[in-house]
């Protein structure tokens, strides 16, 4: 393939965007290679600007989970921008949006619209602080919950990928306040608790991780952070943003059978447009100002063109008949396709999936359950891998620490096609 355009293009933005681009992730740094400049998007296929087509696993990070420009979310874009873009005043949409989300997402009484994941866990940990009174948060080693000060302290893909995990310009006072654990390691967290007794507000996790790859927590950490929260007060913090609509109707929460008090969304609510949104109890919720003392605003939050891409997505996700059971059965087949692949060719490998979130790990490893088994894998196996699918026309996110998304428009032959391009990409490397 030819990236010429892309390669030009990447110059001419590097003169004036921070390393030419608008999110680190993006850089395709740690594969050495050159971004893709993007054109067009359709269902699963995207095309870069030298007009070369992939079949796309990054989907915008996990938003399009219709695929790309699904045709009834963007007349509901168009439609509404007719109307106006923003007002700075309550709309029928934004109730409609809340009223949906509690209907999928049983734990959410009360929920708040902001732009990005990154509000949305931000407002939830100052929501969290301001209900308990205390200052300290507990997040786990790996994973992120948007560039917020709080949470930038190992971080995990973007900030793993680029070496970053405590970022300069996070004060040391904020850093103070969060302590870290490790994933699917009950005891660590347990050893917090013992140690700040009533300190601490709120415990955050990515209930499946996928900002270090995809980790399936294991039933008594889950269960066990649980309890703890309860019996100290500390208000528990899902962050689905990437999970909530993606796993399942009602988020990682639902498959799991795991309650948090508060919930953060990103990313599919959004419909591909800019939206977050946190919500949970009515009580904890009811501390929000207007109502109570909690401060959280925002010029464009609830915004009706992002108002509109995302109902009109979870809608369809609601009211399409075994809309997650044919996504399940895809990407097992996705599954299933590479594990052959990594066996007839000898390659050692472990793919962790949920749903249609998948991660393939080149390690030694048999199990990869936490952020240390993650760090062993073989990073320079991944990016020979990564560059060698991009150029049979596979889109894959340009790190090892990632998950991959399938979506709704993704095709059996699309899967095929993507199975047999691995093959291609492994027996090429074992050559
Ligand atoms: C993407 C993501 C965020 C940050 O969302 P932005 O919209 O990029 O600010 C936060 N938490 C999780 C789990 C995410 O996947």
């Amino acid at each position: 393939m030819n990236y010429n355009k892309s390669i030009a293009a990447f110059t001419e933005a590097q003169k004036s965007i921070p390393g030419g681009v608008n999110s680190p992730v993006r850089s395709f740094r740690n594969v050495g290679g050159n971004p893709l400049f993007i054109a067009k998007a359709s269902g699963s296929k995207i095309t870069d600007i030298d007009g070369n087509e992939f079949i796309d696993y990054v989907g915008s990070w996990g938003p399009m989970i219709l695929g790309h420009t699904h045709p009834a979310v963007v007349e509901a874009i168009q439609k509404t921008a007719a109307l106006g873009a923003s007002f700075g005043a309550p709309t029928l949409l934004e109730t409609e949006m809340a009223e949906l989300i509690k209907e999928l997402v049983p734990s959410v009484a009360s929920v708040r619209m902001v732009n990005s994941g990154t509000e949305a866990t931000m407002s939830a940990l100052r929501l969290a602080r301001g209900y308990t009174g205390r200052d300290l948060v507990i997040k786990f080693e790996g994973c992120y919950h948007g560039h917020n000060d709080s949470f930038l302290i190992a971080a995990g893909s973007g900030a793993l990928t680029y070496g970053i995990p405590d970022t300069p310009g996070v004060t040391k006072g904020t850093a103070r306040d969060t302590l870290t654990a490790q994933f699917n390691d009950l005891a660590s967290v347990e050893q917090l608790f013992e140690k700040h007794k009533n300190e601490i507000a709120a415990v955050i996790l990515e209930p499946v991780t996928g900002n270090m790859g995809v980790i399936i927590p294991e039933k008594e950490f889950m269960e066990g952070i649980r309890k703890l929260c309860t019996e100290a007060k500390t208000v528990l913090i899902f962050d689905e943003v990437m999970t909530g609509f993606r796993l399942s109707k009602g988020g990682a929460q639902e498959i799991l059978g795991i309650t948090p008090d508060l919930t953060t969304f990103g990313k599919i609510i959004g419909g591909g447009l800019p939206v977050g949104a946190y919500g949970g109890k009515q009580e904890i919720m009811d501390q929000l100002a207007p109502k109570g003392p909690v401060y959280q605003a925002g010029t464009l939050s609830g915004n009706p063109l992002a108002m509109a891409a995302g109902l009109t997505t979870l809608r369809l996700l609601k009211n399409t008949e075994n809309f997650y059971q044919k996504l399940e059965e895809k990407s097992a087949l996705l599954e299933e396709g590479l594990r052959n692949n990594l066996n007839e060719l000898g390659f050692d490998g472990v793919i962790n999936r949920v749903g249609s979130m998948f991660t393939l790990f080149f390690t030694k490893e048999k199990n990869v359950k936490s952020f240390a088994d993650v760090m062993k894998s073989d990073t320079r196996l991944f990016t020979n891998y990564f560059k060698l699918s991009l150029d049979s026309g596979i889109y894959l996110a340009p790190s090892q620490y990632e998950a991959g998304f399938v979506s709704a428009a993704h095709s059996i032959e699309d899967i095929e096609k993507t199975v047999k391009a691995s093959y291609m990409a492994l027996k090429t490397i074992k050559n």
